[in-house]
């Protein structure tokens, strides 16, 4: 049975413009998917309303059998990586991960537990003890997303990291989220990017918006040898 299915979704905001619609889609436990596609399209809209940060307007999300539409975010068992988010500045790497858990009343064995584990996920260990200003800007993403797998959570969502950010941090992004899905094969991960030599790259398969709903989905082979439309062919094609 797919962890994740989604049903004829629809979003419009304010009532009135049709952002997304027909969106048919079923996610396997363990996949890293990639929603593609160009700027506008509704790729965070989508994303977000998977993480129940958006209303669905129409349709229904399935996780593992139940219907997710009216479950608030913090029951969905899923992590919405912000991976831009700002670290506490004055807490160590350790206390930047504890911090949710501890809010949480989570026992001190338990924050441990979890907290040395994500470090060891994200090849942390070293630094545990160190605060952000001692870290490189990669460290600090890593650790920014420490902060949601201290959750463990089944599906972790990221949105694109800003466009304006410099390319070097993006590859380190990429290359991070790879690493981070080999150590935790068993998580889902859906990722969203505009950039097509991000998504080929990444995902075990990609789902390519265009026109308010699903142009394709396959596997990077599937799209660069049978794209099922032009639309998809040219967009697969085109440098970034
Ligand atoms: P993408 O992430 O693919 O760039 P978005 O999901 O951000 O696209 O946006 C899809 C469309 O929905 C865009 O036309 C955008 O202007 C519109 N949109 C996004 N958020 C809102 C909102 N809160 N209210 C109204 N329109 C929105
Ligand atoms: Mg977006």
């Amino acid at each position: 049975m797919a962890q994740l299915k989604l049903r004829d979704v629809e979003k419009t905001y304010g009532g009135l413009v049709n952002v997304l619609r027909h969106i048919d889609l079923e996610i396997e436990a363990g996949e890293l998917i990639v929603f593609v596609g160009p700027s506008g399209c509704g790729k965070s809209t989508l994303l977000r309303m998977i993480a129940g940060l958006e209303k669905i307007s129409g349709g229904t999300l399935e996780i593992d059998g139940q219907v997710m539409n009216d479950v608030p975010p913090a029951q969905r068992g899923i992590a919405m990586v912000f991976q831009s988010y700002a670290l506490y500045p004055h807490m160590t790497v350790r206390e930047n991960m504890a911090f949710a858990l501890k809010i949480a009343k989570k026992s001190k064995a338990e924050i441990n537990a979890a907290v040395e584990e994500a470090a060891r996920a994200l090849q942390l260990e070293p630094y545990l003890d160190r605060l952000p200003k001692a870290l490189s800007g990669g460290q600090r993403q890593r650790v920014a997303i420490g902060r949601s797998i201290v959750r463990d959570p089944k599906i972790y969502l990221f949105d694109e990291p800003l466009s304006n950010l410099d390319a070097a941090l993006r590859v380190a992004t990429r290359i991070e989220i790879a690493q981070l899905k080999e150590r935790m094969p068993d998580r889902t991960m859906i990722y969203v990017t505009h950039d097509q030599v991000e998504a080929m790259t990444l995902a075990s398969r990609i789902v390519v918006l265009a026109n308010k709903g699903i142009a394709q989905v396959g596997t990077p082979l599937d799209l660069y040898e049978r794209p099922e439309n032009e639309l998809v062919a040219q967009f697969i094609g085109s440098p970034a």
